[in-house]
């Protein structure tokens, strides 16, 4: 039935899925979870919908329209931090156990974290029988907070279920792998994501569907976030100028740009990091874009709302520049991943823009 597959959204048809929502209606959830994919995949989202599971006080499955299911996540308003007493997220620059502590700048989840949350799961919950901790990133704890989490996780208080979210599995420890159900959340494909996105959005045409799919490369977490803060299509046209504006940019023009993107980088930890992460993801979709249209294959092209500026720019650089230069945004990529300094990289990145021939020159050159 297309409403049960809805419940946790357009993943919810996935067997992995399936079954947690049965364990979820018949209580028996596993004590630890941890979910993982790629940024933007829909973790957190998937998160919030196994606390309402758990909290909902209406019904099985929960109806997400109750004061419990609302004080997790109101889709009215999005950015409110989960106002439920009996659900926690645990995050980097969050509550910690130690008063005159200010982790407002914290990239990772400490120890005194930690132990926040053992004193927490140590109290009966307010509101109903259960309580859920959401760790987010769990790759974020430190070797300690890994540590002293681990021993939580091995004798669950009564009542309590953690879920763990991670985009970068590999850095979580084997022994906190070990004590967690693992659950995966894939990509979906060009055709369901373009089916996904007909049924939200039937008044777009086909181009702006594809670009769309594209864009997301299947993650409809951040999809459903884009749609709902604005119009991804314009908030990608944006980033392209910018893009565009800093190609044809001085050398002063462009450090400047990089301080204040890596600003925005380390100013509140692995959510602002992912934010650049998507935005190099746009880049590199630009660039992928302009390699395509350079050796003819615009019909696989991410922007096609944008195709005459595609070709028009692709025009301009070589296709030796223009392969260099995605290798470039790809090792910052990386970079950035593994947490080296963000601006030095972005620096680098930024001054690697290949000089192309002005606009229109080529064709001028050629047309005349
Ligand atoms: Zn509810
Ligand atoms: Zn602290």
């Amino acid at each position: 039935m297309e409403t049960e597959a809805g419940r946790f959204g357009a993943h919810g048809e996935t067997i992995a899925l399936r079954a947690l929502e049965a364990m979820i209606d018949a209580q028996r959830l596993p004590h630890a979870l941890l979910i993982s994919g790629p940024e933007g995949i829909g973790k957190h989202e998937l998160a919030l919908k196994i606390a309402q599971g758990v909290v909902c006080g209406a019904q099985r499955p929960p109806c997400g329209d109750c004061r419990p299911c609302r004080r997790i996540f109101d889709p009215e308003h999005r950015h409110e931090p989960i106002r439920h007493t009996d659900v926690a997220l645990v995050q980097p620059g969050g509550i910690c156990a130690v008063n005159d502590h200010d982790h407002s700048r914290s990239r990772t989840v400490g120890i005194c974290q930690i132990r926040w949350v053992e004193r927490v799961t140590s109290i009966k919950p307010f509101e109903g029988p259960n309580r859920v901790v959401i760790v987010d990133p769990a790759d974020a704890l430190t070797g300690d907070a890994a540590d002293a989490f681990l021993k939580t996780l091995e004798e669950p208080p009564l009542g309590v279920y953690f879920v763990l979210l991670s985009a970068r599995e590999s850095l979580l420890s084997e022994t906190i792998r070990s004590r967690c159900r693992a659950l995966r959340l894939a990509p979906l494909n060009q055709q369901r994501t373009e089916a996904w996105l007909r049924e939200r959005l039937p008044d777009l045409d086909g181009a702006a569907i594809r670009q769309l799919a594209r864009q997301s490369r299947g993650r409809v977490g951040w999809l459903d976030q884009e749609l709902a803060e604005g119009d991804p299509l314009a908030i990608r046209a944006a980033q392209i100028d910018e893009l565009l504006r800093l190609a044809d940019a001085s050398r002063a023009d462009r450090l400047a740009a990089a301080e204040q993107l890596a600003g925005r980088g380390g100013q509140s930890g692995p959510q602002a990091l992912d934010d650049l992460l998507l935005m190099l993801g746009a880049w590199i979709d630009w660039w992928r874009d302009l390699w395509l249209a350079r050796v003819g294959e615009t019909q696989r092209v991410v922007h096609s709302t944008l195709s005459q500026s595609v070709e028009a720019q692709a025009a301009r650089y070589a296709p030796e520049q223009i392969s260099r230069f995605l290798q470039t945004l790809q090792r910052t990529r990386r970079y950035l991943r593994n947490g080296v300094n963000t601006r030095l990289a972005l620096e680098a990145m930024l001054l690697r823009i290949p000089v192309g021939q002005p606009p229109g020159a080529t064709a001028a050159a050629h047309g005349a």
